[in-house]
């Protein structure tokens, strides 16, 4: 959406561009391959390669692969299905920071060589300890003053293997008392003599996030790196590193408050958790809120990317109302979703004067705005199946469906009128008798009694039977991660309910992965794409057709 006012980095783009600070506007989303995409990354790949799409530049997708030990190659490709999905692609091929650990090594022997970087064989706790706290400035390493020489043999040392991990570290000499603890001689190398999934047993020192990430946007030419905020104070040791390298270009990194919403947790570490505690069936479990799990259930990309869009993009931190999003899915789904009529919870009527041999097709609209889509068609016979829901013996006035001696229409077809209800020996109503209405498809009763309300149904001799899974938030706490609660105690017990032996209009057997569909008064429904069969349709309910959390 073009006409909407800009967000604060387009303001900035627009006059960078205008003022020539750049030529073209390059922008990167960089994941790590440790774990599956969600929500908020989302909102990250919205507003990288959103940026480059509407002013004619490019977006890189870079693995940020520094930690070999998190990582794998099955997130990396799950990362590039994801993005896909969701409807943006990459310049050129995919990119890894490991494709530049020569040169980040290079970089890091410029550093040592020019005074600037040190090996260092404080401990990880030593370290915490000398780098002192907020109120109060830390204390120089004792290795700090270590010749260019003994450095650069020691890093040398570091790279060939000679030492345990941990036993040492590169950090970069800026400031220990610096107000800004990331400028207290951060690491900017480890020892971790571990395999990595791209670049195997080349390395076993592995550069940092700080230093990798802004060396890599100049690499790539990034002009605009944008990450959420709590990179702000990172800030000074990105520009440090960009000032003190001979890089070829000066990018610059731009920070937003991050995508937080409400009954959801967005951190991959925790998904990771629920995925390996097997709290939920894998990462694209339809529950989850990562991409995966989101296309699993049926969400659209559009509705994703219309949802960043109407959450904006800030400085502040804020919680988004996950009904915000439920709102763009209906908004979506509402537009390009054919109707179907499903009875998940069938009850039989028998139509008693309706003769046993007769069938009729009637016809339906594929979609109520869609004249063009044509129409479908329905099987009516003497049996019928109707939503236990929607029959009551006795009842108010609210009630408007089926009632013992009252009438109702079956949507598309014909007005009928509830006879008598038939009970197993526990009083379960396992059937009811009904007659037909004579000459009521499209048309008011001629005795002018009319029906009550309009009910979904199935014909009981040709439909098909399906599975259908309803889900709802997978937290029934709004902020289930919190302070020092433990999301796991928040789990929602019914997020999940399973029916077997739907009844689903015969025109379903027709439906493919890809199809989503209204369920005329159920939602909006789409098989599901582990589960499914030819034989045994499984369809997953992705949203109701309102919004009834709480009500
Ligand atoms: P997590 O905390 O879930 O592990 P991360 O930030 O560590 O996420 P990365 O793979 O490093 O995950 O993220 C890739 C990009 O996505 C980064 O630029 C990051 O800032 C952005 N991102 C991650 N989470 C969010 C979020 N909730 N809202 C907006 N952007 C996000
Ligand atoms: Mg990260
Ligand atoms: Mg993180």
């Amino acid at each position: 959406d073009t006409s909407r006012p800009l967000n604060f980095i387009e303001r900035i783009v627009e006059d960078d561009l205008a003022n020539h600070v750049v030529s073209e506007v390059k922008t990167r989303f960089p994941p790590e391959p440790n774990g599956y995409l969600h929500l908020g990354h989302a909102k990250s790949i919205w507003l990288n390669f959103g940026l480059a799409q509407r002013y004619g530049g490019q977006c890189n997708l870079r693995m940020d692969d520094t930690n070999p030990v998190k990582e794998d190659e099955e997130y990396v490709e799950a990362i590039q299905t994801d993005v896909q999905w969701l409807g943006y692609q990459w310049a050129g091929q995919v990119r890894y920071a490991s494709d530049y650990f020569d040169q980040l090594h290079a970089w890091a022997v410029y550093l040592i060589q020019h005074g600037k970087a040190f090996v260092c064989d404080l401990s990880a706790e030593q370290m915490r300890e000398y780098r002192g706290t907020l109120t109060e400035p830390g204390k120089n390493s004792p290795y700090r003053d270590r010749s260019v020489e003994e450095n650069l043999a020691l890093f040398a040392k570091m790279r060939a293997g000679e030492f345990a991990d941990g036993a040492c570290s590169l950090r970069a000499k800026i400031d220990m008392s610096s107000p800004n603890i990331n400028l207290r001689d951060p690491v900017l190398y480890r020892i971790k003599h571990a395999s990595h999934h791209q670049t195997g047993d080349k390395w076993c020192i592995y550069p940092s996030y700080d230093y990798a990430h802004g060396q890599s946007d100049a690499i790539e030419g990034i002009t605009h790196s944008i990450c959420t905020l709590e990179f702000e104070a990172h800030r000074p040791l990105y520009d440090w590193c960009i000032d003190n390298l001979p890089v070829p270009a000066k990018p610059h990194q731009y920070e937003f408050s991050r995508l937080n919403v409400n009954y959801t947790v967005t951190s991959k570490r925790k998904l990771k958790q629920l995925v390996d505690e097997k709290h939920v069936d894998g990462w694209d479990d339809p529950r989850m809120p990562t991409i995966a799990g989101m296309r699993r259930r049926g969400f659209t990309p559009q509705a994703l990317r219309d949802f960043c869009e109407m959450a904006g993009v800030t400085k502040v931190d804020g919680v988004v109302d996950i009904s915000m999003l439920e709102h763009a899915l209906r908004e979506d789904l509402n537009a390009l979703a054919p109707r179907a009529m499903c009875v998940l919870h069938p009850l039989k009527v028998i139509l008693t004067n309706y003769p046993e041999d007769q069938t009729e097709t009637l016809v339906a609209p594929r979609h109520p705005q869609r004249e063009d889509w044509g129409n479908r068609e329905l099987h009516f016979c003497r049996e019928l199946y109707i939503d236990q829901d929607d029959f009551r013996e006795t009842t108010n006035k609210q009630y408007k469906r089926l009632v013992l001696g009252k009438r109702v229409r079956l949507r598309n077809a014909y007005v009928i009128e509830a006879d008598e209800a038939i009970k197993d020996a526990k009083g379960q109503i396992i059937e009811l008798r009904a007659r037909v209405i004579a000459d009521t498809v499209g048309k008011d009763p001629a005795d002018g009694i009319k029906a009550k309300g309009v009910i979904h149904w199935v014909s009981a001799r040709e439909h098909l039977d399906c599975e259908v899974r309803l889900y709802d938030r997978l937290f029934s706490d709004p902020a289930p991660d919190a302070g020092d609660k433990n999301f796991l105690d928040f789990m929602n017990p019914d997020s999940l309910k399973i029916l077997h032996g739907c009844k689903a209009e015969r025109s379903l057997a027709q439906a493919t992965l890809n199809d989503r569909y209204q369920f005329e008064r159920e939602g909006y429904f789409i098989l599901d794409s582990r589960y499914s069969s030819a034989d045994q349709p499984v369809f997953n309910r992705i949203i109701g057709l309102k919004d009834t959390w709480g009500k």
